[in-house]
Formats: structure tokens, sequence, C-alpha cells
């Protein structure tokens, strides 16, 4: 007797809302629908949502309708604020919410308290990537989650179809705290980028010029990433110290005399120099010989 079971039917993709359709929800959605998820979309203005509708996408005329839908609710808007007023009045009762909204840590357990409490399981993210880089795997972008692990093991492979997933612990407010350490690092090195390009302003050298030295040499520099985390576990600042605290403090001095001379405000180095000279004044034949990782200890307030 021949068996006409089929052997490999495709296991069904897992149908989902999504709520806000910005450019970082645009993007979201466009990967869900063109992996042949079936989506529900809402968005506050409802135009945005027609051109996603002639992608495949049903259009939920409110917040409530497209949660109701589908047990998988993720949500895409512009703050934490908005997600309460947009979920607001929506039956949350036995689903799963992923909050894809850039918050604080605080606001990240508050609404995990906010959505139990409502019947959900939740799970927060943080999104490290630009629109384009969602759907484009060659571009490095990826999601903290962190939150309920159980919902994250449920629905793990949607999760993954728009950007890589990196769950980083059941509290929920370490998806963001990750997110945001991630941009304050980024911020801070944007800000020595700016400073330097503003040095060389109107001198015979050219931006494109010092652009390859300056990738080159953040890019050497990048070891003390590892030799911070490394000092920060041992609490150990001095052994094996090359370029000592000392040393940065008196090197200081040319910073800010260049900028000086160039004319140009130091406002975006200066903290980081004030924090090692005080590090170092506190107490300079303890500290002189520290690596500068032993300064961070005294940001914590
Ligand atoms: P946009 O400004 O493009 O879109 C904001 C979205 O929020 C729109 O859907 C908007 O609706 C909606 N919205 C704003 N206020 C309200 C409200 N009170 N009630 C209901 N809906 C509201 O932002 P993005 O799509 O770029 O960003 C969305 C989230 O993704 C943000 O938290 C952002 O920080 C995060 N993110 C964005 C990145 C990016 O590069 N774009 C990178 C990483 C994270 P409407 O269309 O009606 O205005």
């Amino acid at each position: 007797m021949t068996d006409n079971t089929p052997q490999n039917s495709p296991t069904p993709l897992v149908p989902l809302t999504l709520l806000g359709l910005g450019d970082m929800g645009t993007a979201l959605a466009r990967t869900w629908l063109a992996a042949g998820h079936p989506l529900t979309v809402w968005n506050r203005t409802a135009a945005k949502a027609e051109a996603l509708a002639a992608e495949g996408a049903v259009v939920a005329a409110s917040p409530a309708e497209a949660v109701a839908a589908n047990r998988l609710v993720v949500v895409c808007l512009l703050d934490d604020a908005s997600v309460g007023s947009a979920l607001d009045g929506a039956d949350l009762t036995g689903k799963d919410l992923v909050n894809l909204t850039t918050g604080t840590p605080a606001e990240g357990r508050a609404r995990a308290a906010w959505a139990k409490a409502r019947g959900a399981r939740f799970a927060d993210g943080g999104i490290m990537a630009t629109p384009t880089m969602i759907g484009a795997p060659e571009s490095g972008g990826y999601v903290f989650y962190s939150g309920s692990r159980a919902l994250f093991d449920t629905h793990r492979a949607a999760l993954e179809v728009p950007a890589g997933a990196r769950f980083v612990g059941e509290d929920p407010g370490h998806a963001a705290l990750h997110d945001v350490a991630l941009l304050s690092a980024m911020t801070g090195l944007f800000a020595g980028i700016s400073h330097a390009y503003a040095l060389i302003e109107g001198e015979d050298i050219a931006p494109k010029d010092l652009s390859p030295l300056l990738s080159e040499w953040l890019g050497a520099m990048g070891f003390f990433v590892g030799n911070a985390a490394e000092r920060l576990t041992s609490r150990d600042f001095t052994t094996g110290v090359e370029s000592n605290l000392a040393m940065q403090v008196a090197a200081s001095g040319t910073l800010l005399r260049t900028a000086e001379d160039q004319g140009v405000s130091a406002e975006l180095i200066s903290p980081y120099l004030d924090l090692m000279r005080r590090r170092l004044t506190a107490d300079p034949a303890a500290h002189g010989g520290e690596d500068t990782v032993g300064a961070i200890t005294m940001l914590k307030r």
C-alpha cells in the first residue's frame, strides 16, 4: 500500500501583529511579509499602512483589533508613552507582547509588570540596527531581547526574521541596558571623531585623507574595550600598565592647548580629560601608575 501522506509539508509560519509603521516598523513589517508570515498591522496614521496592505498585510482599524488578531504582538512605536496610550484598552490576556520601542531599563521593567498584570507574557527589545539594516543579515544588525525566556524560545524563529536575536536575560530591563550601553559608547566615539575633524577644519588636510587614519587608529585602540573588562573584573588597575594615568593627564594638556590654538571648543573631550585628572588628584601616589580604566570607578554615583 502506498502512503501518500506528505513527508515534508512546510510548518505554517507564525502569524503576528505589528503596531507602529514608522521607518523602523515598516522595515520590520516588510521582512515578515517577505518571509511569508501572515501579518496584521496598525498605525496611528492609517495612510502608512496602505503600501503594506498591497504587499499582503491585514490592516486593523484599532490597536485592540490588531492585538486580538494574533497571539504574538510586536510593538515598535516612538517611545514608552506611545506604547501605553496605543495599548490602553486592548485585551492582552494570553498574548505574547514584544516591545521593540526604545526605552530605559526602568521603562522596560515597568512595562513588563504592566503586561503581566494584564495577563501577557512580555519581552523587551533593543534594536541595534537602522531600518536599512533590517532584513539584511550581512549588515550585522541585531536585536537584544530580555524578559520572558519562554516567550523568546516560542517565537525565536519569527523574531529572527528581521535581524539576529540576542537574549540577554530574564530581567526585562536588560535589553534596554545593553542597548543604551552600546549607544552611549557610540556617543563618546562620535564625540571624539567630531573633535578630530574640527581640529583640521581650515587646514590643508582633507577630511577624506584623515578618514582612513582615524578608522585605523580607532580600530587599534579597540583593545581598550577588553582591557577595561578585564581590569574591572580583577580590580587590578596597575599591573602591566603601558600608558599610565599621570602621563595621560600630562598629555591631556597638549590636547587642550591644540584645541585652543586651532580655535576649536574642547567641550566634546574635556569631560573625559577632567575625569582622569580628578582620579589622579584624588591620590597621585596611588593612582598615578594606574591604567585609565581606574577612572571608571569614579563615575558611579
Ligand atoms: P518614526 O518616528 O519613524 O515612527 C514613530 C512611530 O510611532 C509611528 O508609527 C508613529 O505613528 C508612532 N507614534 C508616535 N507617537 C504615537 C502615539 N502617541 N500613539 C501611537 N503611535 C505613535 O520612528 P522609527 O520607526 O524610526 O522608530 C520606532 C522605534 O524604533 C523608536 O523607539 C526608535 O527609537 C526605535 N529605533 C529606531 C531606529 C532607527 O534608526 N529608525 C534604530 C533603532 C531603534 P504615526 O505614523 O501616526 O506618526
